[in-house]
Protein backbone atom coordinates (compact mmCIF):
# COMPACT_ATOMS: atom_id res chain seq x y z
CA UNK A 1 0.00 0.00 0.00
CA UNK A 2 1.31 3.46 -1.07
CA UNK A 3 1.36 6.17 1.93
CA UNK A 4 0.30 9.83 1.35
CA UNK A 5 0.61 12.68 3.05
CA UNK A 6 -2.18 15.09 3.34
CA UNK A 7 -2.46 18.40 5.01
CA UNK A 8 -6.10 20.30 5.98
CA UNK A 9 -6.83 23.33 3.75
CA UNK A 10 -8.91 24.51 6.36
CA UNK A 11 -10.81 23.81 9.70
CA UNK A 12 -14.34 23.85 10.73
CA UNK A 13 -15.54 26.15 13.30
CA UNK A 14 -19.01 24.27 14.36
CA UNK A 15 -21.51 24.46 17.17
CA UNK A 16 -21.02 21.09 17.79
CA UNK A 17 -18.21 21.16 20.50
CA UNK A 18 -18.08 17.55 21.38
CA UNK A 19 -19.56 13.96 19.23
CA UNK A 20 -22.56 13.64 20.72
CA UNK A 21 -25.69 14.72 19.58
CA UNK A 22 -24.44 15.71 16.15
CA UNK A 23 -26.45 14.38 13.26
CA UNK A 24 -25.37 11.36 11.85
CA UNK A 25 -25.70 13.08 8.20
CA UNK A 26 -25.26 16.67 6.75
CA UNK A 27 -28.83 18.81 6.37
CA UNK A 28 -30.55 16.64 9.22
CA UNK A 29 -30.41 19.76 11.05
CA UNK A 30 -30.65 22.67 8.52
CA UNK A 31 -29.90 25.51 11.43
CA UNK A 32 -26.13 24.30 12.08
CA UNK A 33 -24.04 26.49 10.86
CA UNK A 34 -20.83 26.80 10.44
CA UNK A 35 -17.41 28.04 9.30
CA UNK A 36 -14.75 26.47 6.94
CA UNK A 37 -11.69 28.96 7.66
CA UNK A 38 -9.16 28.71 4.94
CA UNK A 39 -5.15 27.36 6.53
CA UNK A 40 -2.81 30.58 5.80
CA UNK A 41 -1.91 28.85 2.46
CA UNK A 42 -5.14 28.81 1.34
CA UNK A 43 -6.00 31.93 2.69
CA UNK A 44 -6.55 33.92 -1.10
CA UNK A 45 -9.41 34.44 -2.78
CA UNK A 46 -8.36 32.92 -6.08
CA UNK A 47 -8.51 28.99 -4.35
CA UNK A 48 -12.40 30.10 -4.03
CA UNK A 49 -13.49 32.07 -7.24
CA UNK A 50 -16.49 31.15 -8.70
CA UNK A 51 -17.77 28.75 -6.02
CA UNK A 52 -20.81 31.54 -4.94
CA UNK A 53 -22.29 29.81 -8.34
CA UNK A 54 -22.51 26.58 -6.34
CA UNK A 55 -25.64 25.87 -3.82
CA UNK A 56 -24.29 22.97 -2.09
CA UNK A 57 -20.47 21.66 -1.63
CA UNK A 58 -18.59 18.45 -1.11
CA UNK A 59 -16.25 18.52 2.00
CA UNK A 60 -14.08 15.80 2.52
CA UNK A 61 -12.81 15.87 6.06
CA UNK A 62 -10.89 13.91 8.64
CA UNK A 63 -12.75 11.99 10.87
CA UNK A 64 -10.06 13.63 13.58
CA UNK A 65 -11.12 13.24 17.08
CA UNK A 66 -11.32 9.61 16.66
CA UNK A 67 -8.85 8.51 13.36
CA UNK A 68 -6.47 6.82 16.37
CA UNK A 69 -8.83 4.71 17.33
CA UNK A 70 -8.54 2.99 13.89
CA UNK A 71 -11.40 0.31 12.48
CA UNK A 72 -12.75 -2.69 11.88
CA UNK A 73 -13.72 -4.87 8.91
CA UNK A 74 -17.99 -4.62 10.82
CA UNK A 75 -19.18 -2.32 12.11
CA UNK A 76 -23.13 -1.78 13.69
CA UNK A 77 -24.99 1.08 12.26
CA UNK A 78 -27.21 2.74 14.89
CA UNK A 79 -30.20 2.75 12.25
CA UNK A 80 -30.11 -0.82 12.84
CA UNK A 81 -30.52 -0.71 16.28
CA UNK A 82 -26.82 -1.66 17.30
CA UNK A 83 -27.37 -5.19 16.87
CA UNK A 84 -26.68 -6.05 13.27
CA UNK A 85 -23.29 -5.99 11.67
CA UNK A 86 -22.19 -4.95 8.00
CA UNK A 87 -18.64 -4.02 6.58
CA UNK A 88 -17.10 -0.94 7.41
CA UNK A 89 -17.20 -0.01 3.64
CA UNK A 90 -21.13 -0.30 3.25
CA UNK A 91 -21.30 2.00 6.07
CA UNK A 92 -20.71 6.12 6.28
CA UNK A 93 -19.15 5.06 10.00
CA UNK A 94 -16.52 7.32 11.32
CA UNK A 95 -14.12 4.27 12.47
CA UNK A 96 -12.71 3.41 8.69
CA UNK A 97 -9.29 3.14 7.01
CA UNK A 98 -8.01 6.26 6.40
CA UNK A 99 -10.69 8.50 8.37
CA UNK A 100 -12.10 10.14 5.94
CA UNK A 101 -15.61 11.61 5.66
CA UNK A 102 -17.79 13.54 2.99
CA UNK A 103 -20.53 15.48 3.64
CA UNK A 104 -22.86 17.86 0.89
CA UNK A 105 -23.90 20.53 2.94
CA UNK A 106 -25.45 24.19 2.29
CA UNK A 107 -22.74 26.93 0.72
CA UNK A 108 -24.59 30.46 2.47
CA UNK A 109 -21.66 32.47 1.24
CA UNK A 110 -18.03 33.42 1.32
CA UNK A 111 -16.64 36.05 3.88
CA UNK A 112 -13.28 37.90 3.89
CA UNK A 113 -13.19 39.15 7.04
CA UNK A 114 -9.96 41.18 8.49
CA UNK A 115 -8.05 39.11 6.51
CA UNK A 116 -9.57 35.38 6.54
CA UNK A 117 -11.25 33.74 4.10
CA UNK A 118 -13.95 31.92 5.10
CA UNK A 119 -17.27 29.97 3.51
CA UNK A 120 -20.19 29.97 5.47
CA UNK A 121 -21.85 26.68 5.41
CA UNK A 122 -25.19 25.38 7.06
CA UNK A 123 -26.87 22.04 7.81
CA UNK A 124 -23.23 20.46 8.43
CA UNK A 125 -22.53 16.93 10.87
CA UNK A 126 -19.33 18.06 11.83
CA UNK A 127 -17.36 18.55 14.88
CA UNK A 128 -15.36 21.66 15.84
CA UNK A 129 -12.05 21.94 14.59
CA UNK A 130 -12.44 19.41 12.08
CA UNK A 131 -9.80 19.52 8.93
CA UNK A 132 -10.58 20.04 6.13
CA UNK A 133 -8.75 18.05 3.24
CA UNK A 134 -10.60 19.21 0.24
CA UNK A 135 -13.71 21.23 -1.14
CA UNK A 136 -15.55 20.06 -4.52
CA UNK A 137 -18.77 21.88 -5.94
CA UNK A 138 -22.07 19.86 -5.73
CA UNK A 139 -22.87 18.71 -9.05
CA UNK A 140 -26.77 17.70 -9.25
CA UNK A 141 -26.38 16.44 -12.68
CA UNK A 142 -23.98 13.83 -11.59
CA UNK A 143 -24.34 13.38 -7.92
CA UNK A 144 -27.85 13.11 -7.57
CA UNK A 145 -29.28 9.80 -8.77
CA UNK A 146 -32.82 9.88 -8.92
CA UNK A 147 -32.72 5.40 -9.42
CA UNK A 148 -30.54 5.21 -6.44
CA UNK A 149 -31.89 2.83 -3.96
CA UNK A 150 -29.76 1.98 -0.54
CA UNK A 151 -30.52 -0.60 1.45
CA UNK A 152 -30.53 -0.22 4.89
CA UNK A 153 -30.22 3.17 5.12
CA UNK A 154 -32.91 4.34 2.02
CA UNK A 155 -34.90 6.82 3.87
CA UNK A 156 -34.53 9.69 5.51
CA UNK A 157 -33.95 8.56 9.59
CA UNK A 158 -37.27 9.89 11.13
CA UNK A 159 -38.21 9.60 15.07
CA UNK A 160 -41.65 10.48 16.88
CA UNK A 161 -39.79 12.33 19.15
CA UNK A 162 -41.29 15.65 20.86
CA UNK A 163 -39.74 18.41 22.27
CA UNK A 164 -40.51 20.79 25.45
CA UNK A 165 -39.22 23.36 26.34
CA UNK A 166 -39.64 24.69 30.12
CA UNK A 167 -40.47 27.97 30.63
CA UNK A 168 -36.96 29.56 32.26
CA UNK A 169 -35.06 27.99 29.11
CA UNK A 170 -37.61 28.89 26.46
CA UNK A 171 -36.84 32.71 28.08
CA UNK A 172 -33.29 32.73 28.21
CA UNK A 173 -33.12 31.36 24.69
CA UNK A 174 -35.67 34.34 23.34
CA UNK A 175 -33.50 37.01 25.07
CA UNK A 176 -29.86 36.00 24.05
CA UNK A 177 -29.59 37.59 20.04
CA UNK A 178 -26.30 36.23 18.70
CA UNK A 179 -28.48 32.55 18.09
CA UNK A 180 -32.16 33.53 16.61
CA UNK A 181 -32.55 30.12 15.27
CA UNK A 182 -31.05 28.66 18.47
CA UNK A 183 -34.61 27.35 19.38
CA UNK A 184 -35.45 25.39 16.27
CA UNK A 185 -31.58 24.33 16.07
CA UNK A 186 -32.28 22.89 19.85
CA UNK A 187 -35.61 21.28 18.80
CA UNK A 188 -33.98 19.51 15.50
CA UNK A 189 -31.44 17.97 17.03
CA UNK A 190 -33.11 16.77 20.02
CA UNK A 191 -35.66 15.10 17.30
CA UNK A 192 -32.72 13.12 15.85
CA UNK A 193 -32.96 11.03 18.85
CA UNK A 194 -29.09 11.61 19.58
CA UNK A 195 -29.04 8.71 22.03
CA UNK A 196 -26.94 4.95 21.40
CA UNK A 197 -29.28 2.56 20.42
CA UNK A 198 -28.78 0.18 23.53
CA UNK A 199 -30.29 3.56 25.68
CA UNK A 200 -33.25 4.08 23.17
CA UNK A 201 -34.18 0.09 24.28
CA UNK A 202 -34.27 1.38 28.34
CA UNK A 203 -37.20 2.56 29.95
CA UNK A 204 -37.88 5.16 32.67
CA UNK A 205 -36.57 9.09 32.19
CA UNK A 206 -32.63 9.63 31.08
CA UNK A 207 -30.93 12.46 31.48
CA UNK A 208 -28.67 14.00 29.23
CA UNK A 209 -25.97 17.15 28.13
CA UNK A 210 -24.56 18.32 25.24
CA UNK A 211 -22.49 22.27 24.08
CA UNK A 212 -23.91 24.01 21.74
CA UNK A 213 -21.95 27.19 20.61
CA UNK A 214 -20.96 27.78 24.18
CA UNK A 215 -24.14 26.68 26.18
CA UNK A 216 -24.49 23.91 28.33
CA UNK A 217 -28.14 22.15 27.30
CA UNK A 218 -29.51 19.47 29.47
CA UNK A 219 -32.35 17.58 28.51
CA UNK A 220 -34.71 14.78 29.93
CA UNK A 221 -35.96 12.10 27.96
CA UNK A 222 -39.16 9.89 28.89
CA UNK A 223 -40.77 7.90 26.34
CA UNK A 224 -40.72 9.61 22.93
CA UNK A 225 -40.76 12.71 24.51
CA UNK A 226 -37.44 15.30 25.36
CA UNK A 227 -38.22 18.39 28.02
CA UNK A 228 -35.04 20.49 27.73
CA UNK A 229 -34.73 21.79 31.36
CA UNK A 230 -31.81 23.88 31.23
CA UNK A 231 -29.49 26.05 29.32
CA UNK A 232 -26.51 28.26 30.57
CA UNK A 233 -23.20 29.54 29.12
CA UNK A 234 -20.03 27.27 29.72
N1 LIG B 1 -21.38 12.68 6.39
C1 LIG B 1 -20.12 12.09 6.80
C2 LIG B 1 -19.80 10.85 5.98
O1 LIG B 1 -20.72 10.22 5.47
O2 LIG B 1 -18.61 10.56 5.82
C3 LIG B 1 -20.10 11.77 8.29
C4 LIG B 1 -20.98 10.64 8.69
S1 LIG B 1 -20.60 10.12 10.33
C5 LIG B 1 -21.73 8.79 10.54
C6 LIG B 1 -21.32 11.44 11.26
C7 LIG B 1 -20.82 11.44 12.68
O3 LIG B 1 -19.44 11.71 12.67
C8 LIG B 1 -21.41 12.55 13.53
O4 LIG B 1 -22.63 12.13 14.09
C9 LIG B 1 -20.33 12.77 14.59
O5 LIG B 1 -20.59 12.00 15.73
C10 LIG B 1 -19.07 12.24 13.93
N2 LIG B 1 -18.06 13.27 13.67
C11 LIG B 1 -18.26 14.49 13.09
N3 LIG B 1 -17.08 15.14 12.99
C12 LIG B 1 -16.13 14.31 13.50
C13 LIG B 1 -14.73 14.40 13.66
N4 LIG B 1 -14.04 15.49 13.28
N5 LIG B 1 -14.06 13.36 14.24
C14 LIG B 1 -14.73 12.25 14.63
N6 LIG B 1 -16.07 12.10 14.50
C15 LIG B 1 -16.76 13.12 13.95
Amino acid sequence: MSDYSISAIGHIQSPYKQKFAIPRQPRLVPEAKAKLIFTSEFNREEFVRGIDEFTHIWLLFRFHETADKGFSAMVRPPRLGGNERKGVFATRATFRPNAIGMSAVKLEGIEYKNGQLSLLLAGIDLLDGTPIIDIKPYLPYSDAMQDASAGFADTRPETQMSVEFTPEVTSFIEQQTQYPDLLNFISNVLKQDPRPAYKKQKDGEQSYGMTLYDYNIRWQVNGEHNVVTSIEKS
